[in-house]
């Protein structure tokens, strides 16, 4: 009888290790697409508040300067997530051979117009432009791309300001998930003005310990390899190796690229990550999500 009673508690803690084990090792999909789309109806009824209290919706104006198809998809895209929460857009189409003068003009009709809400500038401009000063020319108040020096610096500084977007989509899904980011080790990879340097920022502001890795970067898989949460904005397809990445890390991969993967090689990490992103459906919904959120605010402040 003792001997069965040994036996049956042995079974029992050893299941309950493997249902343990289980719940401790199922990584969390931080699932963009998702929170994507519950936002969009919570953004159409406050579209919908606004119309019916202003009178109007919010606008946001897209510039695309040139013809690259990338560029015009992402454009596009933009366009129908507004029309999506019934906001409106509109587009200003200029030919590649615009210079930064005549793209100035267009960005400073656009602050003056009292019907536009939120000013998006589609990265990158053609060469002989100065993106940074016509970046820096849009208003602060329809800054809803986050990509003027001024919101960068008071983001940075932890005043209010709209945030570049696909950081600040990045930001969202690890709050919308309870991602713990105070006192975890964070390592991102690039530092672009408008992903790199600002979620570093962003992920500093929430207390982690952050170290920046870039091309010159001489211990790349060791800074990666300690890292709590790793985020990948690298641009070169699958670049970061999954086995660099240590088990039980928060796994976020900004890039996407035509084969459909990002920048890190998730196939070899995502069972021992804690959480990870998908591509595509983890960042890139996140991003338009929060040009449009950001413009509903910018109309609501307004
Ligand atoms: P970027 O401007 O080209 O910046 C790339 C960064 O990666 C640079 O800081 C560069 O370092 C660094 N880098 C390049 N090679 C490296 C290497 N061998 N080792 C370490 N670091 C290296 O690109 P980005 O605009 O930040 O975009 C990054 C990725 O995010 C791309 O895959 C892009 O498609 C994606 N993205 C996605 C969204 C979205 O909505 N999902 C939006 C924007 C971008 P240096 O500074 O030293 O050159």
């Amino acid at each position: 009888m003792q001997l069965l009673r040994v036996y049956f508690f042995c079974q029992k803690g050893f299941l309950i290790n493997q249902v343990r084990e289980k719940i401790y090792f199922m990584s969390i999909q931080l699932d963009g697409k998702k929170v994507a789309l519950e936002t969009e109806e919570m953004l159409r009824e406050r579209v919908k508040a606004l119309q019916e209290k202003k009178g109007f919706v919010p606008i946001l104006a897209t510039i695309l300067v040139g013809d690259d198809p990338a560029s015009a998809t992402y454009v596009k895209m933009k366009g129908n997530a507004c029309e999506r929460i019934g906001m409106k857009s509109i587009k200003v189409e200029l030919p590649s051979s615009t210079s930064t003068e005549g793209l100035l003009d267009e960005i400073n009709k656009l602050n003056l117009n009292k019907e536009v809400h939120g000013i998006l500038l589609q990265h990158p401009v053609p060469e002989q432009i100065d993106e940074r000063m016509c970046f820096d020319a849009i208003d602060a108040k329809k800054d809803v791309d986050g990509v003027t020096s001024l919101g960068f610096g008071r983001m940075s500084m932890g005043e209010k300001a709209f945030g570049s977007c696909t950081p600040q989509g990045i930001m969202r899904l690890l709050h919308h998930y309870e991602i713990e980011i105070e006192g975890k080790r964070a390592v991102v990879i690039g530092r672009s003005p408008i992903l790199g340097k600002p979620m570093a920022m962003m992920l500093l502001n929430e207390n982690a310990t952050v170290t920046i890795c870039h091309s010159r970067t001489e211990d790349l898989k060791d800074q990666i390899s300690l890292a709590d949460i790793v985020v990948g904005a690298v641009g070169i397809p699958k670049f970061i190796q999954g086995d660099w990445i240590k088990d039980d890390a928060v796994v976020i991969d900004a890039g996407y690229h035509p084969e459909k993967c990002g920048d890190i090689d998730l196939d070899q990490v995502i069972e021992r990550s804690l959480a990870y992103t998908p591509v595509p459906g983890g960042v890139g919904p996140m991003t338009i999500n929060t040009l449009i959120l950001q413009t509903v605010e910018a109309c609501e402040n307004s």
